[in-house]
């Protein structure tokens, strides 16, 4: 009998008990603004930016109302501004260029590798061509080499940002995403490593970028009240100088996290043993390439990513189809249209169009999926069977759905 997979690929865990608990707690208090404190009450917005500065070793962290709005509000803080060009991935989702679109700056692509991460030769070309920023994206996990990566951008004197939405607990060389370049950002919305519905953090060891972030993300002269901000000198003359936009996190999602925090180097590991599971399941099958995930990469494999190479899009699209007949939901990168999240950069049509052949080819077979921690080991081996089985289906029929090599065009 053919094998097939049941379960929703979208569906994450409950909220844990003690994050329930504490969410009615701040709902009967109903002090669900992080400055609404009574005496000398600490509010669950500042314990959480507290906790997650502890938990990357950051100086300073501020939550937000957004990954996207953490982005933008780093790029802003970093002192980049309308007009400036920000290099990012050619593979990323549309949150990144859309955050440096959001504040009138231009996103120049750079290529990336079959590995999913920036090529660094290209970025090393790119950063000399009037580049104000980096806005690197570890897209769906995928970690580059960073210390090539900041010896590039501090040689060319341009600050990173880095949008760690895929790698919240993952690190390079051991110390941890997000911590490499000026400002590490990060999602909490549902689908990432904790789930608030939406959310962003930001963390800094820079006083100076810190307090301005704060500032932007709506503060007033309430800074005080942060347990994981700069001193107050540091804000002494940025104050005057800081439009609010406001983006703040509320207490409520702040405490839906803090247990989610705690739990996270457990959820970790078991969103590892699924990864290595399905590549496990993937290894050797002919026609699928598998991305080599470095011996300095700590990973957290919430999602999983693979390559048809030189596959013709009618091959890909047998294989989706005869996946999804088998309960197995892929996405693909190379489809015409862009489709739910997977929109490409020749769809970010605010930004100068941009030639990237080699993202291009990557992306035309690039298929992906998410590990949701709903799904056992035993799941993921299922789904690795009928990947195989179907991947080897489609590239030795024939007629029908033949496996050509792109000519050199
Ligand atoms: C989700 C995501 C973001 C933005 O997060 P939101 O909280 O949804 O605004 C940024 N970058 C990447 C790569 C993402 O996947």
């Amino acid at each position: 009998m053919m094998e097939r997979f049941t379960k929703p690929f979208t569906q994450q865990e409950p909220i844990p008990e003690e994050g329930i608990a504490a969410a009615l707690e701040v709902l009967r208090h109903g002090r669900l603004h992080r400055y609404n404190t009574l005496g000398d009450e600490v509010a669950e917005t500042a314990l959480l930016e507290e906790e997650f500065a502890a938990f990357t070793g950051a100086r300073y962290c501020l939550a937000v109302a957004s990954g996207g709005y953490a982005l933008g509000c780093a790029l802003r803080a970093a002192g980049v501004g309308p007009g400036d060009r920000v290099l990012t991935n050619g593979f990323t989702l549309a949150p990144v260029p859309g955050a440096i679109a959001a504040i009138g700056a231009e996103p120049g692509f750079v290529e990336v590798t079959d590995n999913l991460t920036v090529d660094l030769d290209d970025l090393a070309r790119k950063v000399g061509q009037g580049a104000k920023a980096l806005l690197l994206s570890h897209m769906r996990g995928h970690i580059c080499d960073m210390d090539r990566l900041m010896a590039i951008c501090d040689a060319a004197g341009i600050p990173v940002i880095e949008d760690c939405a895929h790698t919240m607990g993952g690190a390079w060389r051991g110390v941890p995403s997000g911590r490499h370049g000026l400002v590490g950002c990060y999602s909490t919305q549902t689908y990432k490593h904790m789930n608030s519905g939406e959310g962003g953090l930001l963390v800094s060891d820079d006083p100076q970028v810190m307090a301005r972030a704060i500032l932007l993300s709506g503060s007033y002269m309430l800074y005080a009240r942060h347990r994981a901000a700069p001193p107050p000198e540091a804000f002494e003359r940025v104050r005057y100088e800081t439009p609010n936009v406001s983006g703040r996190m509320d207490n409520l999602r702040a405490a839906i996290l803090r247990p989610q925090l705690a739990a996270l180097p457990r959820q970790i590991e078991r969103w590892n043993a699924l990864y290595r599971t399905m590549e496990a399941g993937l290894q050797d099958t002919p026609g699928l390439q598998l991305t080599v995930r470095p011996a300095a990469e700590a990973i957290v494999g919430s999602s999983f990513q693979f390559l048809l190479p030189d596959w013709q899009a009618c091959a890909v699209e047998t294989f989706l189809a005869r996946a999804a007949a088998r309960g197995v939901e892929l996405k693909w990168f190379g489809a015409a249209e862009p489709q739910g999240f997977t929109s490409r950069h020749d769809s970010w049509r605010y930004a100068p169009a941009q030639s990237l052949p080699q993202t291009d080819r990557i992306l035309a077979g690039l298929i992906d999926m998410r590990l949701p921690l709903t799904f056992t080991p035993e799941d993921v081996a299922l789904i690795a069977r009928i990947l195989r089985a179907e991947v080897l289906t489609v590239a030795q029929s024939g007629a029908e759905a033949p496996v050509i090599t792109r000519s050199a065009d």
